[in-house]
């Protein structure tokens, strides 16, 4: 059986990415999803913000661990013996991007394969920045994110 990383951003969770964890889990042994700490980039929530909320919604998921990671991914994937990492891919540029990524990601070890899951059709456009704009104008956003990530947003944006 193969382990597998979803790693990414989550700044913050969304339903596009939770789908993505409910296909793809039952698929390997265990998966690790995997809030990539980006050093030039603040985020609007903190890394650890983040992989709290991932880790209260994933909780009912025995075969799933939620992690930081502040290394290369194709480094985390090493150390934890997982072979594979998985992509989500909404669009034809998101499959540009994350083409150059996974070639990037093969020369810095090629014993990593990377997988790509189109998203489901309803979450096509749901993008965390997106959703970022929307909450600071407290657009209605239960549709796109989970209830305790909308009551996170409201925290953050405030009155
Ligand atoms: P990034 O790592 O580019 O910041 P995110 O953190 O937003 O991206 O997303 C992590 C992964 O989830 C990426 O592979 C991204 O393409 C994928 N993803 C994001 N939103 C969706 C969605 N609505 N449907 C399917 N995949 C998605």
């Amino acid at each position: 059986m193969v382990k597998a990383v979803f790693p990414g951003s989550f700044d913050p969770p969304t339903f596009g990415h939770l789908n993505i964890v409910e296909r793809v889990r039952s698929i390997f042994e265990e998966l690790f999803v995997v809030v990539a700490v980006n050093k030039q980039k603040s985020g609007f929530f903190s890394p650890e913000e983040r992989r709290d909320l991932l880790a209260e919604l994933l909780e009912p998921f025995p075969n799933v661990k939620v992690m930081l990671c502040d290394t290369l991914i194709v480094e985390f994937a090493k150390l934890h013996g997982c072979r594979v990492l998985v992509r989500g891919v909404r669009s034809v540029p998101d499959f540009s991007y994350e083409f150059e990524l996974s070639i990037m990601n093969k020369g810095l070890d090629p014993s990593i394969e990377t997988i790509f899951m189109p998203t489901d059709p309803r979450y096509f456009v749901l993008r965390s920045s997106a959703i970022k704009e929307l909450a600071s104008f407290h657009g209605d956003l239960s549709a796109m994110v989970p209830p305790n990530v909308v009551r996170a947003l409201k925290a953050k944006v405030g009155p």
